[in-house]
């Protein structure tokens, strides 16, 4: 089965081909099927957005296609950045400056505690929907390491590595994201799917 995943993220796509491709599905981006929209994210939760944009792209392709809607919850904010994540620091989008946000709304405080979530629609038709969702549990530290990845990873530290997001290769981080484990959430369902 060949899945339309609504990004031009190649890191992403390479993500979801390497986990859903033991199932035998090919996910292909938006480039390679010639589709150039860009889905506006009106809603206020991870959910509303990842079913927007995967509704509205199945609606053009006509073939099942996946959506992830991702972002950093810190406690001490209530939650923000959230759904905010990409523009948290204003438009265009600039991971730095966001950073420097964050780091600053977190000065002097002492819980830094925080979670990358990440929800993903999958849409087959448009009674057929399903849904799998990730997270990944970490401190926000007060200083940028790390040279891969993107975001906010040089600030998010997992104890279990004992590394930030940026200090990981792709396959340690994979292994643990939020993305990682929502990709192997909906594998889990489509290994008992008909399709
Ligand atoms: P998206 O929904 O995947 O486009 O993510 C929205 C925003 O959340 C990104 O622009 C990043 O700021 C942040 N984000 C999501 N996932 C990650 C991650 O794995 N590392 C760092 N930042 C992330």
């Amino acid at each position: 089965m060949k899945l339309l995943v609504a990004t031009n993220n190649q890191g992403k796509l390479k993500e979801f081909n390497e986990i859903l491709g033991e199932l035998g599905i090919e996910c292909v981006s938006l480039r390679d099927m010639g589709i150039s929209v860009d889905v506006e994210e009106t809603g206020t939760t991870f959910l509303e957005n990842a079913l927007l944009k995967a509704k509205e792209i199945y609606n053009i392709a006509k073939i099942p296609t996946i959506s992830d809607d991702s972002g950093l919850l810190v406690d001490a904010l209530n939650g923000e950045p959230g759904v905010y994540s990409a523009r948290y620091a204003g438009e265009p989008s600039d991971d730095n400056r966001n950073m420097d946000k964050l780091l600053a709304n977190l000065k002097d405080k002492k819980k830094r505690t925080a979670r990358f979530k990440s929800v993903i629609a999958a849409v087959f038709s448009e009674e057929d929907i399903l849904v799998s969702e990730g997270e990944c549990e970490g401190v926000i530290i007060e200083e940028k390491r790390g040279e891969n990845g993107f975001g906010y990873d040089p600030i998010f530290y997992v104890e279990a590595l004992g590394k930030t997001f940026a200090e990981m290769t792709d396959a340690e981080k994979n292994s643990l994201s939020h993305r990682g484990r929502a990709i192997r959430n909906l594998k889990d369902q489509l290994e008992t799917k008909e399709y």
